[in-house]
């Protein structure tokens, strides 16, 4: 069995109580005595890189803005009892981005809830949860990567009242497989983290097509015309905003769908006009950094790989008999099930994908732009699916089949 925790509101409510009652008792030293000590800790690191640019949004919520590569932007949530920060940056910015908080305020940062797992995103994690914190974030976070420190995570939703504001995590499967639309209610605020963007083109190589408007089309639900909506890089914005992004992605997808169609190489369509206009338009807020022709060749190749993959119909078992559970020589498990019609494939730490079959035996890992890389399936005579095979350039991981 893969080990698998949940998250209750009511647990993280329980977390904040017991925190609050060993703040009181003294146990957290987050007192005042603690600051003054940290104090000469901060006068050392004059010299270093300045704080980021903060920019309040409301009352309560502030937004770190990470930008030039340093990390991901980051929401502040100020309430009397602590702070509440929405991604954590990466590592090596956990110190600019802890003295940009102080900036804000001095309250102890009690929970990190994260947009998605990407290291540009949760990087910090680790260091705020040395600090006392509790991390927070979707389920499939786990089949990533190993993570050294305790995570909460949650399936589908999450509703946690912390600090006079009603938070909703939703999950969601566009940029990553972990993504997170998160919601503030009373503060109006919505964070997409990497499924929405304006200074870069989409990447939305984990849900395809179908993914990125699901989570656009929550957002446009959820919105109103004063919503501030915060991309997880670039600048925040609102939903006449996200209904232009919108329109832009279907014009992308329906383009080249219709190149596609008509048997146009991947060559071609990089010289296609409507497809270059788009590049312009994806990056319009960000006309200093445009999108190169690599970046651009990539997100065409990557676009195929996850939206426009020769499907074959399958010949012989159905797609059901390929579901169910493999283990490696390692003892790790390979997970297969059946989501919105597609194989998806769930490994302990080590990986989650889809799998769209180009033959019977043959399964492709969709967005991958390696075509050395793929899953093969041993078929017995009768039909059954025996054992599973993890391809790559260099090795091959068998999985016999444990569990129908
Ligand atoms: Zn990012």
């Amino acid at each position: 069995m893969i080990p698998r925790t949940s998250l209750s509101a009511e647990r993280i409510a329980s977390q904040l109580r017991e925190r609050q009652r060993l703040q009181r008792a003294g146990a957290l030293g987050w007192g005042l005595g603690t600051l003054l000590l940290l104090a000469p800790t901060w006068t050392q690191t004059e010299g270093a890189d300045p704080p980021f640019p903060v920019r309040p949004l409301t009352a309560s919520f502030q937004l770190i803005e990470g930008g030039n590569g340093a990390g991901a932007n980051v929401g502040v949530l100020v309430g009397a009892e602590g702070v509440v920060l929405f991604d954590a940056m990466k590592d090596e910015s956990h110190e600019r981005l802890l003295r940009t908080v102080r900036e804000i305020t001095a309250g102890p940062i009690t929970h990190v809830f994260n947009t998605h797992g990407d290291s540009d995103h949760s990087g910090g994690n680790e260091r705020l949860v040395a600090l006392g914190a509790t991390i927070v974030a979707q389920e499939n976070v786990r089949y990533r990567s190993p993570r050294a420190y305790p995570i909460e995570t949650f399936t589908q939703r999450l509703e946690v009242e912390l600090y006079g504001e009603t938070i909703t995590l939703i999950a969601q499967r566009s940029h990553s497989p972990d993504d997170a639309l998160i919601h503030l209610e009373r503060n109006n605020v919505i964070l997409l983290g990497d499924t929405y963007t304006n200074v870069w083109h989409p990447t939305f190589y984990s849900g395809g097509h179908q993914g990125q408007l699901a989570v656009l089309e929550l957002a446009l639900d959820l919105a109103d015309e004063e919503t501030v909506i915060v991309p997880g890089h670039g600048r925040p914005a609102h939903r006449a905003d996200l209904l232009d992004y919108r329109k832009r992605c279907i014009r992308w997808h329906e383009r080249v769908r219709a190149l596609v169609e008509v048997g146009t190489t991947e060559e071609a369509m990089l010289r296609d006009a409507e497809l270059q206009t788009l590049r312009a338009e994806f990056n319009l807020r960000h006309a200093e950094r445009p999108i190169s022709d690599t970046s651009f060749e990539r997100f065409l190749s990557r676009t195929l790989a996850t939206d426009f993959v020769d499907l074959v119909p399958l010949r012989g078992p159905s797609i059901e008999a390929y579901l169910g559970q493999y283990r490696y020589e390692d003892g790790i498990d390979l997970r297969l099930t059946l989501e919105g019609g597609r194989i998806v494939a769930r490994q302990w730490e080590s990986g989650f994908y889809e799998l769209l079959p180009v033959a019977r035996d043959r399964f492709r890992i969709r967005g991958s732009l390696d075509p050395e890389r793929y899953v093969t399936f041993e078929i017995d005579p009768k039909g059954l699916v025996t054992a599973a095979t993890y391809v790559t350039a260099e090795s091959r991981y068998r999985a016999p089949r444990v569990e129908p």
